[in-house]
C-alpha cells in the first residue's frame, strides 16, 4: 500500500505559485475560476494542479518581496539580509511564518511560478538571490522549474514618472502627485494596520510603521516625507528605467539553464501607431488614458539616459513581432511598455524566441517542445494590463489563455 501511495505522490503535477503585482493583495478571490481552465482538458484519472497564492508586500521593493516570497513558501522568519537592512535602514528580520506554504520545496520538489506585473520581476529577483546563495548554498535556482510572467515591468515603465517619480532625480517624488498620495495612503494603512483587515496588509513589519511600534509624531513625519516611498528600497524606484539598468549591469536576470521561461506581453496600442485600439470595457478607461499618456512620453527627459534608448532601433531580431523595437517603447498595456514585458535585457543580450498567441484557435503559435534556458515570449494584442489577470471576467480570451498555459505546464512537467 505504501508503494502505491508513493507512485500516486510522484504523479502529482508540480504546484504553481502565483505572485501578484503592485498593490496586489486580493489573492484567489479575485483571480477567480482560472484553475478549472488550467486543468482542462484533463482526464478523470489526472490530478488537478495545486495553486499557491503567496502574499508579499504590495508596495515593497523587489528584494523585500523576493525574501518574503521565499520564507512564505518554506516557512521561517523573513530575513532580508544584514547588509541590505543596514543600507536601507530597516530591520533585518520580518514576520515569522510558522507553517510554510510548501515546506518540501527543493530540487526534487520544484515549483512553477507565475507573476502578474511586478510579480514577474519578483520571481526573477528570487531566482537571482538563490543563484547568489543569498538564502544559503542549499537553495538552488533549479528549485524553480518554470517562470511565467504576464505584463511584467522587467525593464521599467514610463508610467512611474507620469505618476510622480522625478525624471531627473528618482527616487524623489513630485509633491501632490498621484505617487505622493499613494505613498501617504500606504503610511496611513500601515499605521492603522492593527485595526485593518488582512487584505490591506502592507507587509511593513520590518519598518515599524504601525501604531504599536511608531509614535504619532513619527507617523506625521512619514506623511510629510516618506523615506520608504522616496527611497531606493520600494516599488516605485524598482520600476524606473534607471533601477532596471542597475539590475542588468549586475547581470541580474540571467537565464538559469534548467528553468523554463515564458512571458506574455500585453498591448492595447495598435502596432506601428501611437493610438490606443478600441476599448472593450468601461472599467478599462483609466488604463486607456494611461496608455495614451505613455504613448506621448518624452524619453529624452530622463536622467540618467536609459540603456534601451541606445539599443539598435533599425534591426529586429524577431520579424514575427507585431511591434518593432522602437514601437515597443511606446506600445503598452496601460501600465508597462511592450519591450519591458518581454524579458530582462535586450533581445541581443539574452536568449529568446518571440511568438504570437492565436485566440481564435485557443493556442500559442510557433511553439515547439518546451526548452529550458530561453525566454518564449508571446505578444497578446488588444489586451490591457488586467485583461488576463488578476480579475476574472470569464471571457473566451481568459479561458483560452489559461487552457493554453495549463497545457504548457503539463508539457514542462513531462520534460
Ligand atoms: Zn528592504
Ligand atoms: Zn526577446
Amino acid at each position: 500500500m505504501a508503494f502505491d501511495r508513493d507512485i500516486d505522490e510522484s504523479r502529482q503535477p508540480i504546484p504553481l505559485v502565483i505572485v501578484e503585482g503592485f498593490l496586489g493583495f486580493a489573492g484567489a478571490g479575485l483571480w477567480g475560476n482560472f484553475e478549472e481552465h488550467i486543468n482542462l482538458p484533463n482526464s478523470s484519472s489526472s490530478k488537478n494542479r495545486k495553486t499557491i497564492f503567496a502574499s508579499v508586500g504590495p508596495v515593497s521593493s523587489l528584494h523585500d518581496r523576493a525574501c518574503e516570497l521565499f520564507y512564505a513558501l518554506l516557512g521561517g522568519t523573513v530575513d532580508y539580509g544584514e547588509e541590505h537592512a543596514m543600507i536601507h535602514g530597516h530591520s533585518r528580520y520580518g514576520r515569522t511564518h510558522n507553517h510554510g506554504l510548501y515546506p518540501q520545496w527543493s530540487i526534487e520538489n520544484p515549483l512553477h511560478f507565475l507573476g502578474h506585473s511586478l510579480g514577474g520581476p519578483t520571481i526573477t529577483k528570487l531566482q537571482w538571490l538563490m543563484k547568489l546563495g543569498f538564502f544559503g548554498s542549499q537553495y538552488n535556482p533549479d528549485m524553480i522549474r518554470s517562470i511565467s510572467t504576464i505584463s511584467a515591468p522587467f525593464r521599467g515603465t514610463q508610467l512611474v514618472y507620469l505618476l510622480g517619480e522625478r525624471v531627473d532625480s528618482a527616487p524623489s517624488v513630485r509633491p501632490f502627485s498621484i505617487g505622493s498620495i499613494l505613498a501617504k495612503s500606504v503610511h496611513i494603512l500601515s499605521y492603522f494596520s492593527p485595526f485593518l483587515p488582512s487584505i490591506l496588509d502592507m507587509h511593513s513589519d520590518s519598518r515599524s510603521l504601525s501604531m504599536r511600534h511608531s509614535s504619532f509624531m513619527s507617523f506625521v513625519k512619514h506623511l510629510w516625507h516618506s523615506e520608504w516611498a522616496e527611497g531606493r528600497d520600494a516599488t516605485p524606484f524598482d520600476v524606473t528605467f534607471g533601477a532596471a539598468d542597475e539590475r542588468e549591469e549586475m547581470m541580474e536576470g540571467l537565464l538559469n539553464p534548467a528553468t523554463f521561461y515564458r512571458s506574455y506581453a500585453a498591448s492595447i496600442t495598435k502596432p506601428h501607431a501611437s493610438t490606443a485600439s478600441s476599448s472593450n470595457s468601461i472599467y478599462a478607461v483609466p488604463l486607456y488614458l494611461a496608455s495614451l499618456a505613455m504613448n506621448s512620453f518624452d524619453f529624452s527627459s530622463l536622467y540618467p539616459t536609459p540603456s534601451f534608448l541606445s539599443e539598435n532601433q533599425t534591426t529586429n531580431k524577431h520579424p514575427q513581432n507585431s511591434h518593432s523595437t522602437h514601437d515597443s517603447w511606446y506600445a503598452n498595456d496601460g501600465v508597462v511598455p511592450v519591450f519591458s514585458q518581454w524579458h530582462p535585457f535586450s533581445c541581443r543580450d539574452t536568449k529568446c524566441r518571440h511568438h504570437t498567441f492565436d485566440y481564435t484557435n485557443h493556442k500559442a503559435l510557433n511553439m515547439d517542445k518546451p526548452e529550458p534556458g530561453i525566454w518564449d515570449v508571446y505578444t497578446l494584442d488588444d489586451t490591457h494590463h488586467v485583461s488576463i489577470a488578476p480579475l476574472w471576467f470569464n471571457t473566451p480570451r481568459q479561458q483560452a489563455f489559461w487552457q493554453d498555459f495549463g497545457r504548457w505546464l503539463r508539457d514542462v512537467d513531462d520534460c
